[in-house]
């Protein structure tokens, strides 16, 4: 949070920044200086780049932010773009008064895609009853045409909404009314601010009138289907993901002072004068520095970092003590519950009494088409097992299509007629190394005139793939087979390693042996288990896993395609490790998410290990033409592990449904932004984004279960990238019908995972 301007001109008994106990705005420069501002944004991109965030929400907030003028805030926007954008998404907003808006501020949002929110407390009784000019003159006008502005067609994508404080002595009907006549994007309720030391208006003998307003207003709002997004009755619903102000999730808010000091949440001010100090600065300190104020860090701790009574409360996890600085108490600090204690207990029971959202209505599923059905499977998030083994199948095909193909390449049908006579003989064989994920990988690759030259462009695979076949099959054949880097890989079985050899051996297979001869080279390999290990053969090697077995697949030189430094063969201990990691992983997944386990299940068959990057140590990978296969980096915990899992395994589901319809609008230059990556993506990577996050949302959301703390933060985390994703993608009109039934089934399934979680 920005403060670019420390002085106001409203004049609002309320004000947390003027008329609290807090008044150190009294020896702040009026307005951020140009080189604190600049001194600023270098320490949000240089905090962005060393921790390589997806994102950075920066919010011009003051006093009030306007009083910059065009031209200031001209500058300061184009300097925080510069700065920070080359490092990570830049998410830019502002909370205003509103008063000084107009249109040439609104063409300057729009340019700088800064999203707008506007305090404003209703009609205009509630709304002057705090929010006049010094001389006592109503602002609700003034307002009124700001927000008028903002609904503009030409600025509305600059509208982020109404932030509205409370006064239980205003009609909750007439404010509700009065917010949901500017048409708000979103409306913020806040509670007004107060601390044990000064509680809260409570005119009259009843005890909750937070509650009791706000139950009406709650009311009123399910009542009309919910109309606008509210977000404090949503962040208190089980799983609503909380906000600064509820719930157990880490505190990520600092504030830069017009001075260029390091604040905490400016809330704070209402407590005693002082409160949000830190001591440190933007000349001299970094983000990380004041994020380890001991009243940053706390708020990093969830529950823990709660008062006895709240870390005992049935409610904790969506409370969460309420906001920070109205636990304040002169004597016992900060280690108190929410001054609005039991309002927030009452109000989560109102909110708990209404039945939850009413998901987007499915499909009607006695109209669809099998396309129609199979895509509202997949959008469940997770798929059902004849799902999972249609899109096998169709891979499968397509494979079998690229094979077709390569053998017209081909200089010799040799390989092709010995495929063919398996395949009536031994299909299951033919079957089992076609289904082998970098079988397609390599057809791909023989095939894309537009491979780099060497030696894996002008390899026909077809030889390999055959001498695999009839080995699994048991059929005595011969074969000249191209070699690569001194290798022979038969897909599914092995590589068989023999410096020396020519670039094609003569490989005779025969049951349960191999014999080559090539160049001076000529060998015999006894493929029985029981036979003495051959220095040159490598097996590929498999783990057992609940839903079968699992190959380790360290070997198979098209598994080259993700991108990405692949691991050279494991030894030993490593490949057994990696073993355990991944069984232990996938009996996690069994645990949190049964059904996208049966997804796994039915079609996950290989494992590549990627190389090690210690910049990088967390990464998994899938790659298009490689379906049943995901990389991952060895990491050793299991629980670590079935999340990478999950999350890979949508993207290759995904990628199969994907070869099959157009999702996307051919010819689609879109580009979307999102909250997990910095650049505009196109909105196929925003599609693998928002399958692969619901999946992990769920997981999380499972584990919250019995973890409230931090697996309840990462649900609302994941939940809210989802949400934000999926909205987007709807609002791009870049989607085919396909895919807009299919992303609206996936806002469906989100909104029941949100209920489901309850
Ligand atoms: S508009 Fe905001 S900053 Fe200005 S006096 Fe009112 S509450 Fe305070
Ligand atoms: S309802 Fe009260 S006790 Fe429970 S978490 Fe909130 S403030 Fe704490």
């Amino acid at each position: 949070m920005l403060k670019v301007h420390s002085r106001c001109d409203l004049s609002c008994d309320h004000c947390y920044v003027y008329q609290h106990a807090d008044q150190t705005w009294r020896g702040r420069p009026v307005r951020m200086s140009a080189a604190t501002a600049q001194s600023a944004a270098r320490r949000i991109a240089e905090h962005a780049r060393e921790h390589e965030l997806p994102v950075v929400h920066v919010v011009l907030h003051g006093g009030e932010p306007l009083l910059l003028g065009a031209a200031g805030l001209r500058e300061l926007l184009a300097e925080l773009r510069a700065a920070i954008t080359p490092w990570t998404r830049l998410d830019l907003r502002m909370q205003t008064n509103g008063v000084l808006l107009d249109e040439e501020l609104c063409r300057l949002f729009v340019e700088y895609d800064v999203q707008v929110g506007v305090s404003f407390d209703g009609d205009r009784a509630a709304n002057d009853r705090h929010r006049v000019f010094a001389h006592g003159g109503s602002s609700h006008d003034h307002v009124r045409r700001a927000l008028a502005l903002l609904r503009r067609p030409e600025f509305r994508a600059s509208y982020a909404g109404i932030l509205c404080t409370i006064d239980v002595r205003n009609d909750p009907d007439r404010v509700y009314e009065a917010l949901l006549a500017e048409s708000p994007p979103r409306v913020d309720l806040l509670l007004p601010h107060a601390t044990w030391d000064h509680p809260p208006l409570r005119p009259g003998s009843e005890p909750t009138p937070y509650a009791t307003w706000l139950g009406r207003l709650h009311r009123r709002w399910v009542d009309d289907g919910r109309p606008v997004s509210i977000r404090m009755f949503e962040a208190l619903r089980p799983g609503g993901g909380g906000t600064e102000a509820f719930g157990l999730a880490p505190a990520d808010v600092l504030v830069i002072e017009a001075d260029g000091s390091w604040e905490q949440v400016d809330s704070l001010k209402t407590a005693y004068h002082g409160a949000a100090d830190t001591g440190f600065d933007v000349f001299d300190n970094s983000v990380d520095e004041a994020a380890r104020h001991p009243g940053v860090a706390i708020r990093q701790d969830g529950a823990d970092g709660l008062c006895a009574t709240c870390r005992a409360c049935p409610v904790v996890d969506r409370c969460g003590g309420g906001l920070y600085a109205h636990r304040w108490r002169t004597g016992s600090g900060f280690d108190n519950p929410s001054v609005y204690c039991p309002d927030l207990l009452r109000l989560i029971d109102t909110v708990d009494a209404y039945p939850p959202p009413t998901p987007p209505a499915p499909a009607d599923r006695s109209a669809t088409s099998p396309v129609d059905e199979l895509l509202d499977d997949l959008a469940t998030g997770h798929g059902s097992a004849s799902t999972l083994a249609l899109l096998a199948a169709t891979q499968l095909s397509i494979t079998r299509a690229l094979l077709a193909a390569c053998r017209d390449r081909s200089g010799t049908t040799a390989a092709w007629e010995l495929l063919v006579h398996l395949d009536r003989a031994a299909p299951e064989a033919v079957r089992a190394v076609l289904e082998h994920p970098f079988v397609r990988a390599g057809l791909v690759h023989r095939l894309d005139s537009s491979a780099p030259p060497g030696l894996s462009a002008a390899v026909d695979p077809l030889p390999a793939i055959a001498t695999a076949a009839a080995l699994r099959a048991g059929v005595p054949a011969t074969l000249h087979v191209p070699v690569r880097a001194d290798a022979i890989t038969l897909p599914t079985l092995g590589s068989l390693v023999l410096p020396g050899l020519t670039e094609s051996a003569e490989v005779t297979v025969r049951p349960g042996e191999l014999q080559v001869r090539g160049g001076s080279v000529e060998q015999t390999v006894l493929l029985d288990p029981l036979a003495p290990p051959s220095a040159s053969w490598r097996p590929t090697r498999d783990v057992a896993v609940p839903g079968g077995r699992v190959l380790l697949e360290d070997g198979d030189p098209y598994r080259d395609c993700y991108g990405q430094p692949v691991e050279s063969r494991l030894e030993g201990p490593a490949a057994r490790a990696l073993g355990r990691t991944l069984a232990a992983a996938w009996e996690v997944v069994h645990r949190d998410v049964p059904a996208h386990a049966a997804a796994l299940d039915g079609g996950l068959r290989a494992v590549v290990p990627l190389a090690p990057d210690p910049a990088r140590p967390l990464r998994s990978a899938t790659a298009r033409h490689a379906f049943g296969a995901v990389a991952v980096t060895p990491h050793p915990d299991p629980e670590t592990m079935a999340v990478l899992l999950v999350h890979e395994w949508q993207h290759a589901k995904l990628g199969a449904v994907l070869d099959l319809y157009d999702l996307v609008e051919p010819g689609e230059s879109t580009r979307i932004r999102v909250p997990w990556r910095p650049d505009p993506r196109p909105p196929e990577g925003v599609l693998q984004g928002v399958y692969a996050h619901l999946a992990v949302t769920q997981v999380w959301q499972s584990r919250a279960a019995t973890d409230p703390g931090d697996a309840s933060a990462h649900a609302a985390h994941f939940l809210g990238w989802t949400r934000d994703g999926v909205d987007a993608l709807l609002a791009s009109r870049s989607l085919s019908a396909a895919g807009e039934r299919f992303v609206g089934q996936l806002r469906h399934a989100l909104e029941e995972t949100v209920v489901g979680s309850r």
